[in-house]
């Protein structure tokens, strides 16, 4: 509702009968304006009969009716009820009613009519077609100008007309009215109060300037009118507005009204400003908080965001970190709280958070007193073999029992694969009754996967060593460091200066992850590592260790784990027992003989896991196909034929459990225990992959040699080809040789070309060898890649075969580093080289001088069998 501020004229002319408009719930008040859409018959009706179709402009009578509950079916009209001015009743048809509201209520609901109106004029008239009905509507913009009285009220057509007469007073009453003191004095009063509501209303909103002018220019019981309109109030009160004929009762009750108005702005200014003093910060954040949780509920992304934190929160109190640490764990918290769970940052904040409530700040596993005797033991059931290994671990303990926290140096395995360093470790964290975690830094180049990355990174992460220590919920356990040296540094920095930090004691107490950003207490875990080779491991991080070298296995020490160690164990993993599957003493040694060739046990593991599973599958068939002994079987076959030839009734027969006295189940291990056999082997494992005859085979022609070569995976036979053909005198060598490997092969010719003549390779005047032509050399497995200086001289026993055209015997393998001068040295890992040659099946060993001490390491069952040849620490003394 509004008012216009100009051209408010008194209507000079009021006829007898008004159309009239049913205002339902609602007053038109003189000088308000009012909009309204006419779609009902009736109202469409009315308006293009009094205001459309007139040439001047017509008046219509508004008139309030009040909605009632339906009730009984009333009267026509009725006499007025309440007030001075009273009620009618009316029964009429519904649609009267949906220019203000189209509800399709019942028809026969009562309308009562309140019997003053006001009298208005149509400011604004726009008509409207439905498509596709057709059908025709309204919109009329209206003003107040008069009040009437209803005199008679009658549905004449469509719709309503009422004969009227005038209330308000015309002009010349007016005048003699302002007269009067007590008026003069009552709209003193009434504009005192609305000149206060202007002004309050004027510093809350910028707009109420016009209505100043209002003030002065128009009569004063029209802005009675005016300004009552232009505020809510109840229907109640504006009917009684209405009813306010006389000017003294209108002017004294708008005052009330606009003074109330006045009040009820004032006091809500107050209680906001109150409130607003009032609220603390936490007050505040807590109805925010509030508001969110219901914007949330509204929004249908309500999870128990909240129970969550608490949660969380409850699991960071328990994790017991250092006071500094929950201070920082609690800003994050804090800094969580506020995020919204879409927000980016919210799940990193999130999954740290969870990380430092679930690392082992405090918790460790108990230690007992330990037993070194159980220790040993535990050692011994585990691993056959060992003793020098087992007897320092047995050392290292010890030295924890006396001194709990010694800062021994961290125990470092190194020897080929399978050969049970990883198993070792996992003994010494039984032993100590601590937990075992794995961190395999096997491949690992960047310092990152030590040391984490920072939480600004996209994907950051914990590194391995914290991320094994949230794994296993301990900061006591055993940490098994794989493959130490298999780490490499490239420009993502050095793995190995992160473990350096890692493995010193002095350090590791506040050991720095990047991405957890506090320092974390590494000093209780136990360190153990493991290694293939001793040599790329950097010598910082090899000062702080101790090495234990595990050599491979010989074949006997292979057959003794198989049968004690391996056997049940790989037995147990596929559910069956020594009285389903046997494998016997030959077998296991064909195994390793023809189907394996490595230091350690693991393919041998491997195998016999196979056969296991192939013995599972048939001990699985088996089950369904129980088969009873032959004469119980007749028995019952007898039975039945006798039977059934006599045509009678076939009834079941329960065969006994036991038969013969023995119990079902025994006949049914007895008859089904698989001995593998050799046919079983070939069948399960496929033809046999290595025999003795390689090496012969291989060696066939002059210029073929073989060596030992020491790799990561223990000592190996390599073999080296040499070759010439017409060219140039040059040498080529292939199979990835590094540059040790090449310059040995360079010293080698060199060395030969110049004992040409002491070796009666040519006669004594022939300068070179390599006269129009070129040679080849070749170190086969050409994919492996291959260095060090250890193939000297075998490259010299090559090139001497073959500029001699006479073969190598293809018994002997051979190792020694050779100098330009003919000098042999020594070289390492000869006990793995000569377990290496026996697993081939070679019988003589050619080895440096000065390595002889280091046969004292090899086994003597594999001495006996082989025959060691000495190289003297100068080759020309062999030519002498
Ligand atoms: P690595 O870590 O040296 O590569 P593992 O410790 O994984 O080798 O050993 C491979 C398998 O061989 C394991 O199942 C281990 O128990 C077994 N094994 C190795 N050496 C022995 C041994 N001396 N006695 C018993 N089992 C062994």
């Amino acid at each position: 509702m509004s008012f216009r501020v100009e051209g408010m004229a008194e209507p000079v002319d009021l006829p007898s009968r008004l159309g009239i408009l049913p205002f339902r719930n609602k007053v038109l008040l003189p000088g308000a304006i009012i909009r309204i859409r006419c779609t009902s018959p009736s109202s469409v009706m009315l308006v293009e009969q009094e205001l459309w179709q007139k040439e001047e402009k017509g008046l219509i009578g508004v008139l309030p009716v009040r909605d009632t509950e339906t009730a009984a079916v009333g009267s026509m009209l009725s006499p007025g009820v309440g007030n001075d001015s009273g009620e009618r009743r009316l029964k009429g048809p519904a649609d009267v009613l949906d220019s203000q509201k189209q509800d399709g209520k019942n028809p026969q609901e009562l309308i009562h009519w309140h019997n003053r109106g006001v009298a208005a004029r149509a400011l604004h008239l726009s008509r409207g077609v439905e498509k596709p009905s057709g059908r025709v509507t309204y919109i009329v913009v209206l003003e107040g100008l008069c009040r009437f009285n209803v005199q008679e009220l009658s549905a004449r057509g469509t719709y309503y007309t009422a004969r009227v007469s005038r209330l308000d007073m015309t002009k010349a009453e007016l005048e003699q009215a302002e007269r009067d003191p007590d008026l003069i004095l009552l709209s003193r009063q009434f504009k005192a109060t609305a000149m206060e509501l202007i002004s309050v209303l004027e510093q809350k909103q910028k707009t109420v300037g016009r209505t100043k002018v209002l003030l002065e220019t128009v009569p004063v019981h029209r802005l009675a009118d005016i300004f009552v309109a232009s505020f809510e109030i109840s229907f109640e009160e504006q009917l009684s507005m209405l009813d306010s004929v006389d000017l003294k009762v209108r002017l004294s009750k708008a005052t009330e009204l606009v003074d109330r108005h006045l009040q009820s702005i004032r006091v809500a200014e107050k209680i906001t400003q109150k409130v607003e003093g009032q609220l603390s910060k936490s007050q505040k954040e807590f109805l925010l908080r509030q508001q969110m949780r219901a914007i949330k509920e509204e929004l249908g992304d309500n999870d128990d965001d909240d129970d969550d934190m608490a949660a969380l929160e409850r699991k960071m109190q328990s994790a017991g970190m250092p006071p500094n640490i929950w201070k920082h764990a609690q800003r994050e918290l804090r800094r969580l709280r506020k995020m919204q769970p879409q927000q980016p940052g919210y799940s990193s904040s999130r999954v740290y958070l969870e990380l430092l409530a679930n690392l082992p700040w405090q918790k460790g596993s108990e230690e007992h007193e330990l037993d070194l005797r159980t220790a040993k033991e535990r050692l011994d059931c585990d691993h056959y073999g060992l003793v020098k290994v087992k007897q320092r671990i047995i050392e290292y303990l010890a030295v924890r029992k006396l001194k709990p926290d010694a800062r021994g140096p961290v125990l470092c395995f190194v020897g080929p694969p399978g050969v049970g360093k990883t198993s070792l470790a996992s003994s010494i964290a039984t032993a100590l009754n601590r937990k075992f975690v794995r961190i395999s830094l096997g491949g690992v180049k960047d310092e990152a996967d030590i040391r984490g990355h920072r939480r600004t990174y996209v994907g950051s992460m914990p590194g391995r060593l914290i991320d094994g220590l949230k794994r296993v919920a301990v900061n006591n356990p055993v940490m098994l460091l794989d493959e130490i040296d298999k780490t490499g540094s490239d420009v993502r920095g050095d793995p190995a200066s992160a473990l350096l930090e890692v493995l010193d004691p002095e350090q590791n107490k506040t050991f720095n992850d990047h991405y957890l950003n506090v320092p974390f207490d590494l000093s209780k875990v136990i360190f153990v590592a493991t290694a293939n080779r001793v040599q790329p491991i950097p010598p910082a991080l090899l000062d702080r260790m101790e090495v234990i070298e595990l050599p491979g296995y010989t074949p006997e020490e292979k057959l003794k784990i198989a049968i004690k160690h391996l056997i049940p164990r790989v037995l147990d993993q596929h559910g069956l027992s020594s009285e389903f599957l046997q494998i016997p003493e030959a077998i296991v040694k064909i195994i390793i003989q023809r189907y394996t060739r490595e230091a350690g046990v693991r393919n041998l593991e491997r195998k016999l896991a196979a056969l296991a599973r192939a013995a599972a599958v048939k001990v699985a068939e088996q089950d369904c196909t129980v088969q009873l002994s032959k004469d119980v079987h007749q028995v019952t076959s007898s039975l039945l034929d006798a039977r059934l030839a006599g045509g009678a009734e076939v009834e079941m027969e329960v065969i006994p459990m036991a038969v013969n006295g023995q119990e079902i189940s025994d006949a049914f291990s007895s008859a089904s225990v698989l001995v593998v056999d050799e046919a079983m082997l070939e069948k399960v494992l496929g033809p046999p992959r290595f025999d003795d005859r390689e090496a012969a085979e291989r060696v066939a022609t002059p210029g073929i040699s073989v060596g030992l070569v020491w790799t990561s995976f223990g000592g190996e036979v390599q073999f080296v080809e040499a070759t010439a053909m017409v060219g140039k005198g040059d040498l080529h060598l292939t199979g990835q040789l590094g540059d040790v490997i090449k310059e040995s092969a360079q010293i080698a010719l060199t060395w030969v070309r110049a004992r040409a003549a002491d070796l009666k390779l040519s006669a004594a005047g022939e300068i070179s060898l390599l006269e129009n032509r070129d040679i080849h050399i070749h170190f086969p497995a050409g994919a492996v890649p291959k260095d060090g200086p250890s193939a000297g001289v075998t490259l010299v026993t090559s090139l001497v075969s073959l500029f001699s055209q006479r073969k190598v015997r293809a018994d002997t393998a051979m190792t020694g580093e050779m100098t330009l001068r003919g000098l042999v040295l020594p070289v390492g890992g000869i006990k793995d080289k000569v377990l290496a040659a026996h697993r081939y099946g070679i019988k003589r060993v050619i080895l440096p001088e000065r390595n002889l001490k280091d046969l004292a390491e090899v086994p003597s069952a594999i001495l006996a069998g082989m025959e060691m040849v000495i190289a003297l620490s100068n080759l020309d003394h062999h030519i002498a």
